[in-house]
């Protein structure tokens, strides 16, 4: 390895590592997609409004265009004319005279407000007026609602349904979203097999493959499954030369201080430049991440658990970056510890914790036994809560940070506590010049 190189490797804090793997990735190319599919996708361009909706006055109920002026409390106007949606527009109407009028039809010129039928009573081709009527009542003007050159979507913005809709509205068919990164996820280990017949003593079930590439696809990445590399170097040679053609490449297991733990000196063989190998997180210590030309490689733990919190934190922010979001990081929110908490010193834990919202509040309880072998744990957790590296022991009653585990309920618990609890420096948080949005403001002092 370079010297050079050889220096930026390091173990760095989980803040830091967080850092260093989004100093490293950049938005994908973009690419046109059809409407609907550009749902979910991120807008890689502005997108104006061509021309001022609606295109003409119309009406927004279903009723009789009239001329308010001549709209006395208990006049009756005769029907000149019916107007049902699509029709092309009635040439001017005169005075005293109704047209029956259907919703989104064009309102006749010389007409200025529409009677819904609820106020209108019909006979003998005639309409008494039940009500007063005021000029402009029920009529959708033109050019009220979006006006020529309003932005519908910018940069950045995530397309919903509500984009798809206003974008058809102005006749759109594709949308320039960017792309998808394709992300090869490879389980490692002899002792993995893939089907229940082969369990044999000594064996298990790969699941990371499974759990690695649902939550890649969860994001909105394109996993691709590697299967898996046994324990010789030919075959993590095989494997891992394949992953590197795609965007980035997962690896599970095989990263640590074991004697056939060989994924860290096949990837420097085959030139990935390892930014950090390790980092001062748990769960999730062992992982690496590299590069080599633009795949960005992470070397995640083996442990199940592990690998998906290391995803959480490491892998999907990257993933989230590269399909151009902007908000990649998942928010810190202060929560009361329920219970003390002890913790070893020289690294950050993530407490698997359980919620409960009380007057306003959130109170974080252990979810359970928080070793990395325990699954159940992670199954019952609602947030990880991150206990500071510099720290051991931590109080009931004291406030920590908790991300959320799952994005709707997030977004619930944001929003309560924005509304009724106590304001947090980093609850809102974004990529920008301020850095990442990490609970504490980090310098990287590794690269
Ligand atoms: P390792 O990092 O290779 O020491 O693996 C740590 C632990 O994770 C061991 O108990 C492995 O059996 C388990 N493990 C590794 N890979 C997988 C996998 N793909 N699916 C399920 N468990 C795994
Ligand atoms: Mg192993």
């Amino acid at each position: 390895m370079p010297l050079n190189l050889q220096k930026a490797v390091c173990t760095p804090s989980f803040e830091e590592a967080v850092r260093l793997i989004l100093d490293a990735v950049s938005p994908l190319e973009s690419e046109s997609v059809s409407l609907l599919d550009s749902l979910g996708r991120i807008s890689a361009v502005d997108v104006s409004a061509p021309w001022s909706t609606p295109r003409c006055d119309n009406s927004a109920m279903d009723g009789f265009a009239v001329r308010a002026a001549d709209c006395e409390p208990g006049a009756a106007l005769p029907i000149a004319g019916y107007m049902p949606a699509g029709a092309t527009p009635i040439p001017a109407v005169g005075p005293r005279c109704a047209i029956k009028i259907m919703t989104g039809a064009p309102i006749p010129i010389g007409c200025d407000a529409v009677v819904p039928f609820e106020a209108a009573e019909e006979m003998n081709g005639a309409v008494r007026l039940k009500k007063p009527v005021s000029p402009r009542q029920h009529v959708r003007f033109k050019g009220e609602d979006i006006s020529a050159g309003d932005t519908i979507l910018a940069e950045g913005d995530i397309v919903h349904p509500v984009h798809i809709g206003v974008l058809a509205s102005f006749g759109k068919k594709e949308m320039v979203v960017y792309s998808r990164p394709k992300v090869a996820v490879l389980s490692t280990g002899d002792e993995l097999v893939e089907n229940p017949e082969d369990l044999v003593p000594g064996k298990v079930l790969d699941s990371n493959r499974w759990a690695i590439a649902a939550a890649v696809r969860d994001c909105g990445a394109i996993p691709v499954m590697l299967g898996i590399a046994r324990d010789d170097p030919q075959s993590h040679r095989d494997k891992l030369q394949e992953g590197l053609c795609a965007d980035v490449l997962i690896t599970t297991a095989g990263v640590s201080a074991g004697d056939r733990d060989l994924v860290r000196d096949i990837l420097a063989e085959l030139d990935v430049r390892p930014v950090f190998r390790g980092t001062r997180v748990k769960p999730g210590s062992p992982t690496c991440f590299g590069l080599h030309g633009n795949t960005k490689v992470f070397s995640l733990p083996g442990n199940p658990v592990a690998s998906l919190i290391a995803f959480e934190e490491f892998v999907k922010p990257a993933l989230l970056k590269m399909m151009g979001h902007q908000r990649v990081l998942n928010p810190f929110l202060p929560a009361i510890l329920a219970s003390d908490v002890r913790k070893s010193p020289g690294h950050a834990k993530l407490l698997r914790v359980r919620l409960e919202q009380r007057e306003g509040r959130l109170w974080a309880w252990s979810a359970g036994k928080q070793d990395t072998g325990m699954q159940k744990t992670l199954l019952r957790a609602d947030a990880l809560a991150l206990l500071p590296e510099d720290r051991v022991s931590f109080s009931a009653g004291e406030t920590v940070s908790v991300q959320m585990l799952n994005a709707r309920l997030a977004k619930v618990m944001e929003a309560v506590i924005r509304c009724t609890g106590p304001t947090s420096s980093y609850s809102a948080m974004e990529t920008g010049a301020a850095g990442y949005g990490m609970p504490n403001a980090v310098k990287t002092d590794c690269a």
